[in-house]
């Protein structure tokens, strides 16, 4: 079987590895478009999210991704022989009002009662794991098994596992499906057609200029802007991955061990504006600075801008559409990293039996049918 896939960002990418390791052969088309979310996103694993706080489907895949991400980063490592960026030295959350430790206490038992090793850090303890954390801090959670991912790493890393397993990547843009009644191919920009017995779009927030798809086939994915300003030092800023609520919303400190450390994220839906404000990267050094006070002294790398790919329920869409043939794999939303090992092993799991697996499921396309 022949899987033309279009979108390399993480989803495309782990898919079209996995489907090699399963025997498929597989061609990838990206043009690489600014604002893809996979290359600016900060790669944050922590053991929960807001998101699947709410026991629901989400919460199903999140924990299964979360419990795969030890092999599928070893294996890939083996795969593509470099290092994916993968850390395992826990998330720290750091707590600066009594409103927060109440949050902190709910969390600490929802994560014991889903089996995440998880320890309550009073001030001192938070100060001793992190001492540049705000002299501010009432107390923490400390998630030792959890960690982040660097996202470019992962992606250079896949890219080499791809190309070792023999898959095809094309620097091009696919502008339309080939579809009379099946999928059986995707036309490029330059003009060529790549020929498949199953599509898979991946093209997250670009889904929707996709041509050749009759109505229905695909839900409407729209943006959500992300800025993200990376810094840098000569040794790690931080030892761990860093969360806190700062004027009410999340901030993420992700250290990298060459010396990045990453902060995010704003969130704006304001549809295809992928510019960098100066108000956004204000906003996010303000309140790093909150919580890092001497983090204003490292060096300003980049602010970027990446584009969540949202569904319109904020939840992922995995599987075979009304249009045999074509599978999508896409509405990662805020949690694409996070969840990339259980969407890459759902996806080889539909093309190779036809059918989702029982924890991805929930996401078929059918859905908005
Ligand atoms: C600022 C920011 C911070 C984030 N932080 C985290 C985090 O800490 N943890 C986490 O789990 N998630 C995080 N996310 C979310 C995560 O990055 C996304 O959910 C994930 O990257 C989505 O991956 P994707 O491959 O679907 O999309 P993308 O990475 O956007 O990939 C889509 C791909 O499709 C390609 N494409 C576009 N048009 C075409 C076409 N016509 N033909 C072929 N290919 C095309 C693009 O070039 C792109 O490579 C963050 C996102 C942002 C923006």
């Amino acid at each position: 079987m022949h899987v033309v896939i279009a979108g390399g960002g993480v989803v495309g990418l782990a898919t079209a590895w996995r489907a090699l390791t399963a025997g498929l052969r597989v061609t990838v088309v990206d043009p690489a478009e600014p604002g893809r979310a996979s290359h600016v996103s900060g790669g944050m694993l922590p053991p929960l999210t807001e998101q699947v706080h709410e026991e629901g489907p989400l919460r199903g895949l999140y924990l299964a991704s979360r419990d795969r991400y030890p092999s599928f980063v070893a294996e890939l490592e083996e795969d593509a022989g470099r290092d994916a960026g993968h850390r395992r030295d826990g998330v720290l959350d750091a707590a600066f009002t009594g409103a927060d430790l109440a949050v902190l206490e709910r969390l600490r038992a929802l994560q014991e009662s889903l089996g995440i090793r998880t320890e309550a850090l009073t001030a001192a303890d938070c100060r001793a794991y992190e001492p540049r954390l705000a002299p501010s801090v009432r107390g923490g959670l400390l998630a030792p098994d959890d960690g982040a991912i660097d996202p470019r790493r992962m992606t250079a890393a896949l890219t080499a596992a791809i190309e070792r397993r023999g898959g095809t990547l094309i620097a091009d843009a696919v502008t339309e499906v080939v579809a009379g009644g099946r999928a059986t191919g995707v036309r490029l920009r330059s003009g060529g057609t790549v020929s498949g017995d199953r599509v898979v779009l991946a093209t997250g927030s670009w889904t929707r200029r996709i041509g050749g798809l009759p109505p229905g086939a695909v839900p409407e994915i729209r943006p959500v802007k992300g800025q993200i300003v990376r810094l840098r030092s000569a040794e790690p800023f931080l030892a761990r991955t860093t969360r806190a609520v700062v004027d009410g919303r999340a901030l993420y400190l992700i250290p990298r061990l060459d010396g990045e450390l990453a902060v995010g994220a704003t969130y704006e839906d304001v549809g295809d504006d992928m510019t960098v404000t100066a108000g956004g990267v204000r906003d996010l050094l303000a309140r790093a600075a909150a919580v890092l006070p001497d983090v204003t002294s490292l060096e300003f790398a980049e602010a970027g801008v990446g584009m969540r790919p949202g569904a319109p329920d904020d939840l992922p869409v995995l599987g075979e559409t009304i249009v045999p043939g074509l599978l999508l794999c896409t509405g990662h939303f805020r949690i694409g990293v996070q969840l990339t090992p259980a969407t890459a092993d759902a996806m080889v799991h539909a093309l190779t039996t036809g059918a989702l697996p029982d924890v991805a499921k929930p996401f078929t396309p059918h859905r908005f049918a």
